[in-house]
């Protein structure tokens, strides 16, 4: 069989059989080097810029190797358009014979267990709930996965989704009465008999963090693992490993046990009420936080008395609680599973509360109506560490985002990647004559009270001159409502606003309107890909320097302090001017674009450090 590379070439299967497929030297080349790795082992971390076509670099060599392989994507929506639509294209023009499987986490499959026996508590909570239980029950007469994302029409963020999906604490196992209908152990049985398994980062950190069956026994059997857009990796990570408790994990327990104890009735005196009055104290430790949502060190809020009050009344009802769910769990398997839940809840608050750590840093976050406490460890690396130097397996870490200048340094550090091979493809193409790169002068700091304001009368003839047309990057929601009150009538363009509508739809528009102006913050700054003259510039308000009160990042700054090195220089710069690459990559997406980059930032040419973001 042809090598990976040649199969690429001007003359090679994937151009006789993939219509208006291009031969790119550079893809050629990072396929024969996968290729390499696979046959050899071990890790290879490899930045491919934009346009290089990393997907399919890795997919011929994986997929010819014949060997088992994980794909992990950064999200599900990548998950879907690598199962969808990559991977089908080139199995086919390779017309090798492979099973292929995508499994998602247990959140996403309907779990036949809850959804009966959650029936009646849902329809005590309202005509929506009712309304969106119903075309649950609809759909799951007819669906072949149980894969909720076949649901189009309720929201995400229903409250019906947790009554009708599992996590590991409530999932009876073994012990379930529909067990063998399960659509979770289904996908994972799939899964399991498929060549080529196609995952996202954070089915693999959960899994791996929970040690839960699934993908631990999945990642034993596979000789190859690729992760791509592999620069969320560590961000992803961190909200993954280490402890945390969440509110929701105390409000569903509670919702949970009044379920069993109906349905298996302990006779417990007083269950009902402990679980009242540990949903009630979950909810008082969340209002404790303030009613805006934040994130911050717990180190911060330790000493605040409504807090640390709130802290002891949860805890107080969680080992009474606990207490008494031990002497009901005997009677029933569902009660069993609470008392379980429940044991290790009180364990990991405990954990998190009681124990101060140089080596991780203990975070709280809180949304409008639950609150995450964490203890996150400062070297995640370890993680990979571990992993990699136990066997000869093959790992792939790929995105166009790695270096910084073929620096690799920081990314090896952070992931525990520090043997690992790197190698880069610069992209091919020609930003020399494809983009203009705009510095406004006249500009003033970014911390200098008003410099939005003038940072947006500076963009304003650049809207005019490149007719719309064009993103907005913002570092902050502050930024980007200021520039939407100042631009909304100063500007002849359709002015589309993050969170004025899904992601999505926003960007159909932008497409649509072939004039338009997009003003986004994180959200925007990666994975989207706008092909032709409708956007034709990028505008970056300022560098995008993480919140340095972020508590992770603050942990992180203050062990290299100590270890006396510069948090600045050594961590902050290299992850803003990888940031700022990914918004600056939305610009040219194809060989025949063309478009203005400006930065607004004055740092860029005033500051020793810009260079390295240039
Ligand atoms: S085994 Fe777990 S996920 Fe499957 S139906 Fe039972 S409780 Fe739900």
């Amino acid at each position: 069989m042809p090598g990976a590379s040649e199969q690429l070439a001007v003359d090679g299967v994937l151009a006789k059989r993939i219509r208006l497929f291009e031969t790119r030297p550079s893809q050629q080349e990072m396929a024969a080097e996968i290729e390499a790795v696979i046959d050899r082992g071990g890790a290879l971390i490899a930045e491919s810029g934009t346009g290089t076509g990393k997907t399919f670099a890795y997919l011929v060599p994986v997929i010819q190797s014949g060997r088992r392989a994980i794909l992990s994507t950064a999200t599900k929506t990548l998950q879907d358009q690598l199962f969808d639509r990559d991977l089908p294209l080139v199995r086919e023009a390779l017309d090798l014979p492979l099973q292929v499987a995508r499994l998602k986490g247990r959140s996403n499959y309907l779990c036949l267990y809850r959804y009966k026996t959650n029936g009646m508590e849902v329809f005590k909570m309202g005509a929506a709930m009712r309304s969106d239980f119903d075309q649950i029950r609809q759909w799951s007469a007819f669906t072949p996965s149980g894969d909720i994302g076949e649901v189009d029409d309720i929201a995400e963020d229903s409250r019906v989704w947790p009554m009708v999906t599992s996590t590991l604490d409530n999932c009876l196992g073994g012990k379930c009465p529909d067990v063998e209908k399960c659509w979770v152990i289904q996908a994972r049985k799939e899964a399991m008999n498929a060549d080529l398994v196609v995952i996202n980062h954070h089915l693999f950190f959960a899994d791996l963090n929970l040690k839960e069956e699934g993908f631990g026994q999945l990642l034993p059997g596979a000789e190859v693992v690729v992760f791509d857009e592999a620069h969320r990796l560590p961000g992803i990570a961190q909200d993954f490993v280490g402890e945390g408790v969440t509110g929701y994990q105390f409000y569903e327990l509670a919702k949970d046990l009044r379920v069993e104890e109906r349905r298996e009735k302990s006779g417990v005196e007083g269950m009902i009420g402990a679980a009242d009055k540990l949903e009630k104290a979950a909810a008082d430790l969340r209002l404790s936080l303030g009613r805006e949502s934040r994130r911050g060190a717990l180190a911060d809020i330790e000493g605040d008395q409504e807090f640390q009050k709130a802290v002891n009344r949860l805890s107080e009802a969680l080992i009474h609680f606990t207490g008494l769910l031990e002497a009901a769990a005997p009677v029933g398997d569902g009660l069993e599973r609470c008392y379980q839940r429940a044991h290790s809840l009180r364990e990991r608050f405990h954990l998190i509360l009681d124990r101060d750590s140089i080596e991780s840093v203990r975070w709280f976050e809180t949304t409008p109506r639950s609150f995450s406490l964490r203890m996150t460890p400062l070297d995640i690396g370890t993680t990979y560490r571990k992993l990699i130097a136990s066997d000869d397996r093959a790992w792939l870490f790929t995105s166009a985002t790695l270096s910084i200048n073929g620096d690799f340094s920081l990314y090896q550090e952070r992931m525990g990647l520090e043997e690992a091979m790197t190698a880069l493809w610069q992209s091919p193409f020609d930003y020399q004559s494809q983009a203009l790169l705009y510095l406004p002068e006249g500009l003033p700091e970014p911390r200098i009270s008003g410099y939005t304001e003038l940072a947006i009368e500076a963009i304003i003839p650049v809207l005019k001159a490149t007719a719309g047309r064009a993103f907005i990057l913002f570092t902050s929601y502050c930024a980007l409502d200021i520039a939407h009150e100042v631009l909304e009538g100063e500007i002849d363009h359709p002015l589309l606003v993050q969170g004025s509508a899904p992601r999505g739809e926003l960007l159909e528009q932008f497409r649509k309107a072939g004039d338009a102006v997009l003003l986004g913050t994180s959200s925007f700054w990666e994975g989207i890909d706008v092909r032709g003259e409708a956007l034709s510039c990028v505008v970056i308000d300022k560098l995008p320097f993480a919140v340095p009160d972020e508590p992770v990042l603050r942990g992180r700054m203050a062990a290299l302090e100590a270890e006396g090195r510069n948090p600045f220089f050594e961590l902050q710069v290299p992850e803003a001017a990888i940031t700022l690459k990914q918004g600056a990559g939305r610009l040219i997406r194809d060989a025949s674009d063309r478009g203005v980059l400006m930065i607004c930032d004055p740092r860029l040419v005033t500051k020793g450090y810009g260079k390295t973001f240039l």
